[in-house]
């Protein structure tokens, strides 16, 4: 069996996700919660737009596949928006190497 960030991939039906270089089965997006929501919300015009923001956030809360879908956007720098529960500048924040304390 083949899989990718712990999902079963069927050759005859997956979709690449952007750049990110994973395949995540169709299956697996229909299970994604912002498929019935307003697509506008989950690309906020800046950081200031705080309502579609907070209601993008609020759906992907209660997403079961947030973390196959931050995986995605983690791996792909051109998606635009809030993916797996994040904004851009979340995902920004994530990629930097984290500073070890030395004592
Ligand atoms: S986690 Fe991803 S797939 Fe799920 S609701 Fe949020 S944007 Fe959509």
């Amino acid at each position: 069996m083949d899989t990718t960030i712990g999902i079963e991939r069927d050759e005859q039906d997956y979709l690449f996700a952007g750049g990110s270089g994973l395949a995540i089965t169709e299956d697996v997006w229909k299970r994604a919660a912002c498929r019935d929501a307003e697509p506008e919300i989950f690309f906020p015009i800046s950081d200031r737009d705080v309502v579609s923001r907070t209601a993008a956030l609020r759906v992907c809360s209660g997403c079961t596949i947030r973390s196959e879908c931050l995986e995605v956007a983690m791996r792909d720098r051109s998606l635009l928006g809030i993916w797996g529960g994040t904004t851009e500048a979340d995902r920004e924040r994530l990629r930097r190497p984290r500073r070890v304390a030395v004592a």
